[in-house]
């Protein structure tokens, strides 16, 4: 089966075609020119929904007939810092600014756990997975739970990997094989509850 990707997030891309080896991963900007989606909800669930449904309408006007038993799945994702009051969260795309890019976010938030006053927090991650097809829409989600370093380590995954340790370990998603990760992570939980609904396709 093929699934089109509404994201060019090359970190979550990489990942999604590693934990759906059965399926063909197709970013969206491999089919249709890159457009701008505003993701102006104030949740996980929305914001990935948006952005699956719009990917969706776009194939949809854009491509030639034959694609209209099109699936697109769509992730929205982020970490929540406790000391922060669950900040970035939704945020944690843009955390640093417009113009922010990975490296960017994580020091930011590094320096805003700092001024804390502490050296750690427990933290978590969400991914909220949306799928859209002619037939419906559906989500599902996901968590990782483990503690935010003020310190970044190893260069491993993407975002805030080298500053996340996940319960149970004592090295950041930086530093563990991406093995670990693939077994750990938010993503794998929330895409291990979407490939049951995609089996009903
Ligand atoms: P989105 O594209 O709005 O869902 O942004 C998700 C952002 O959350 C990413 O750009 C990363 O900063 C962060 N993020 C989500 N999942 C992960 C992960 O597995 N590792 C590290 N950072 C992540």
């Amino acid at each position: 089966m093929k699934i089109v990707l509404a994201t060019s997030n090359k970190g979550k891309v990489k990942e999604i075609k590693n934990l759906c080896e059965d399926y063909e991963i197709i970013p969206y900007s491999e089919l249709i020119k890159e457009f701008e989606i505003i993701e102006d909800a104030d949740n996980f669930k929305e914001n990935a929904l948006i952005k699956a449904r719009a990917v969706f309408n776009a194939l949809n006007e854009q491509l030639p007939s034959g694609y209209e038993n099109l699936v697109v799945l769509a992730d929205d994702s982020g970490i929540s810092v406790d000391i922060l009051n669950g900040a970035p969260g939704i945020y944690s795309a843009r955390y640093g600014g417009g113009d922010a890019d990975d490296k960017d976010n994580l020091y930011k938030l590094i320096e805003d756990i700092k001024i804390k006053g502490v050296k750690s927090s427990p933290a978590h991650y969400t991914a909220s997975i949306a799928i859209v097809t002619k037939k419906g829409e559906h989500s599902v989600h996901g968590w990782m739970y483990g503690t935010a370093l003020t310190k970044a380590k190893g260069d491993g995954g993407f975002g805030y990997d080298p500053m996340f340790v996940p319960l149970g370990y004592d090295k950041t998603l930086g530093e563990l094989d991406d093995e670990i990760k693939k077994k750990l992570s938010h993503r794998s939980k929330a895409l291990d509850l979407a490939k049951k609904i995609l089996k009903t396709f």
